[in-house]
């Protein structure tokens, strides 16, 4: 024992290494060190942690020899310090606790007795950390920062599977034995080390020469990361195959279906989610098919669920061909990335198809699904032909988002079912959008009243000849708390399809000849008031009654009203129409054809029509100065209406230059933006009094 621990520590001596002796005991320190120099040691001395931390970092000793009680740092606090500066560091051999047994040991002259113990000691832990290593797999590594040298340890040369090639061991020979394809990525982790860079972990592949494939993780000591360390860098490389099995095997349960080994819902749904962001970014179009194999259950109850199995597994199988049939025949490898199978569920199956330029690309990639999944199929001795029903869905045009797409996908499958099977339908909408904007409005316009959103606006109408105001024409306006501003032409009409017609045209019939009154009893100037009446509301029982009550309750005179009527909508049914009208004049309103030119009035009508004036539609005004046709017609109307004895007032006039020509054509009542455009409440009163003081219309 003393024979072999003697040898021991010669060869110990024979490397001259550097002893470290740390004790507030100068006594202690000083026979140690004689003791241990006299062996061939070198030694430094330190009087407490402090200074022994301090001549760690000054010169690196061996070993360590360190007393427990010590002033200023304790060597318990001294170890835990060097631990936490020197994560990494194995070569020191600290002897925290055997402080006071070697300060014992020397005292009885056991000193080297006591240090060959401790070499021995740490000769096992090394074997002990080698076998450990060998176990884990784990395999070490240094890396000199300045000549960027690298030496590995034994286990590391076993698992890069160069055990018998020692001459290897360098940052080219270790990216030499990764995976070709993981090589790039490895070289840039090692070169952003050396820069004091990069994360603390790269994961690659090692190919050995046994053909297996193993997956290694390399680990660098965060300590070294920091740059402004110069030095060695250290770090492990482990093999984490078994670890990445498991984690395959989990994804594996997780994200693909058992049966038939495709992608399975939740993986389906994660793939779209990615694609839907990349298509929206390159604005470009993606197809999602939702396939149901028609009839299935049937084959599951007659044949059993073996075959039924089957069936799906071919199903499968047919898809993928299908899919890499048309990834090949687009040559791109993006599609290929972009394209995906899955089952959904039962007997569902969804496809993703990337790259459609066209909703046809869809549609012909669907059609040779549906070609292929027909053929027939020969599962254990019965054969089968089965057909599958396919819904489409394009991104963008049908959803964007990851629900409404399978919903709508899922939706056309149904549609292509009720079409009679083995067929593929497009999503289309079931109600276009202009219907559901309809559906909407016609539910916030039953609300509106109550809500008090609707208003008037008045526009202005002017005799030229005259310069006289003879009339404004009350225009409604609809301020929706939830659609906002929205034009008489969109929701009139929706008014007029419902019920809602009456109850909107009442509240106009209403609040026109209030305010008209009310402007009169402010000692306004006006002679008229124009509102538009909607022929449903007009040809409703008890129109004529509503009008005079609204006459009498305002107190009213009748000539100060005007009903507009449409002219085509007149026309279908004309007797009636004529009746309506003749009480309405005995009533004593004013009367008014309005969007006068777009109907087939004839003049056989027209002149059994009660009526005061008419309106040229704005249509025609627009085109006046450009269009000959426009012209003539406009020319005609006028000249028909003189000769009735009528009036005439053109409507739209937005230029000096249509105001002029129409003019010329005899016509001097218009109204329009050139004149003014439809007023406010309020602003009506300024507006008849800027043209009084202007001298353009006569004071009342
Ligand atoms: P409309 O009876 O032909 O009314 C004239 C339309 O032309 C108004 O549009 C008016 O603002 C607009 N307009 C006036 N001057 C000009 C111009 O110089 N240039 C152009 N481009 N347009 C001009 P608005 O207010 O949007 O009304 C549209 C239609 O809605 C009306 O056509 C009328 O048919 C209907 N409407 C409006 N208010 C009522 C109402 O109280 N009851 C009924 N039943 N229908 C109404
Ligand atoms: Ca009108
Ligand atoms: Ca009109």
């Amino acid at each position: 024992m003393r024979q072999s621990s003697a040898s021991a520590a010669t060869e110990l001596v024979e490397q001259t290494h550097l002893v470290l002796i740390v004790d507030d005991d100068l006594m202690a320190r000083r026979l140690l060190s004689k003791t241990l120099s006299k062996e061939g040691f070198q030694i430094v001395e330190a009087s407490n942690g402090q200074e022994a931390l301090d001549q760690v970092v000054l010169r690196m000793p061996d070993i360590i020899l360190m007393d427990v009680e010590m002033p200023i740092m304790n060597g318990f606090d001294a170890c835990e310090q060097l631990r936490a500066l020197y994560p990494d560091l194995s070569l020191p051999l600290t002897l925290a606790v055997l402080g006071h047994r070697v300060r014992y040991l020397l005292r009885t002259s056991q000193t080297m007795n006591a240090l060959a113990n401790s070499i021995q000691a740490l000769d096992r832990s090394k074997d002990l950390l080698s076998k450990a290593q060998s176990i884990a797999k784990l395999g070490s590594w240094e890396i000199d920062r300045e000549t960027g040298h690298m030496t590995w340890s034994e286990e590391l040369r076993r698992l890069l599977d160069c055990e018998n090639d020692q001459s290897t061991s360098s940052i080219d020979a270790l990216l030499n034995r990764a995976h070709p394809e993981d090589r790039s990525g490895l070289r840039s982790w090692f070169e952003q080390l050396v820069t004091g860079k990069g994360t603390t972990s790269y994961n690659h592949r090692v190919v050995h020469s046994d053909g297996s494939t193993h997956y290694m993780q390399q680990q660098v000591s965060t300590r070294q990361a920091d740059s402004e360390q110069p030095g060695s860098l250290y770090g492990t490389s482990q093999d984490v195959s078994v670890q990445h099995e498991h984690q395959e095997q989990i994804r594996q349960l997780a994200y693909y279906d058992s049966l038939t080994g495709l992608p399975n819902r939740e993986h389906f749904m994660r793939r779209i989610k990615q694609s839907l962001e990349h298509h929206k970014r390159d604005n470009s179009k993606f197809a999602v098919m939702f396939l149901d194999v028609d009839n299935f259950k049937r084959v599951n109850d007659t044949l059993g669920h073996r075959i039924g199995d089957l069936l799906l597994e071919t199903i499968a199988e047919r898809l993928q061909h299908a899919i890499r049939k048309n990834t090949a025949a687009c040559g791109d490898r993006s599609s290929e990335e972009d394209s995906l199978v899955a089952r959904f569920g039962g007997d569902e199956f969804t496809l993703m198809i990337g790259q459609i330029n066209e909703r046809e690309d869809a549609g012909v990639i669907a059609s040779r699904i549906l070609e292929t999944v027909h053929a027939p199929m020969q599962l254990s001795g019965h054969e089968l032909v089965i057909s599958p029903s396919i819904g489409i869905a394009i991104f963008p045009d049908d959803a964007n988002n990851v629900d409404d797409i399978l919903k709508n996908a899922d939706a056309a499958m149904y549609t292509a079912k009720r079409a009679g099977k083995n067929a593929f339908r497009f999503f289309e909408e079931p109600m276009n959008s202009t219907a559901l904007r309809q559906l909407t409005i016609e539910n916030e316009l039953r609300k509106a009243i109550d809500r008090n959103e609707f208003s008037l606006e008045y526009q202005p109408q002017l005799d030229v000849e005259t310069n006289e105001i003879i009339g404004l024409e009350a225009l409604i306006r609809w301020n929706s708390q939830t659609l906002g501003l929205v034009a008489p032409g969109q929701f009139i009409p929706v008014a007029e399809g419902s019920n809602l017609i009456s109850e909107v045209g009442t509240w106009v019939l209403r609040t026109a000849t209030a305010q008209m009154k009310q402007w009169l009893d402010d000692g306004l100037n006006l002679k008229r008031l124009a509102i538009n009446i909607s022929v449903r509301q007009f040809m409703e029982p008890g129109f004529v009654a509503l009008v005079a009550s609204a006459l009498a309750e305002n107190d009213l005179p009748a000539q100060k009203i005007e009903l507009e009527i449409t002219e085509s909508l007149l026309m279908q049914d004309v007797e009636h129409a004529i009746e309506i009208l003749a009480e309405l004049k005995e009533l004593g309103v004013e009367l008014a054809i309005d969007d006068f030119g777009t109907g087939y009035s004839s003049l056989n009508y027209l002149k059994r029509f009660p009526i005061d004036r008419l309106k040229i539609d704005q249509a025609f005004v627009r085109e006046i100065l450009t269009n000959s046709d426009d012209a003539a017609i406009t020319r005609a109307v006028i000249a028909m209406a003189t000769s009735m004895q009528l009036g005439v007032i053109a409507e739209g006039v937005e230029t000096i230059e249509q105001l002029n020509y129409l003019r010329t054509l005899e016509c001097s009542v218009v109204q329009g933006f050139h004149l003014s455009r439809p007023l406010s409440v309020e602003a009506v009163p300024g507006f008849l009094q800027r043209l009084i003081l202007l001298g353009l219309i006569r004071s009342p």
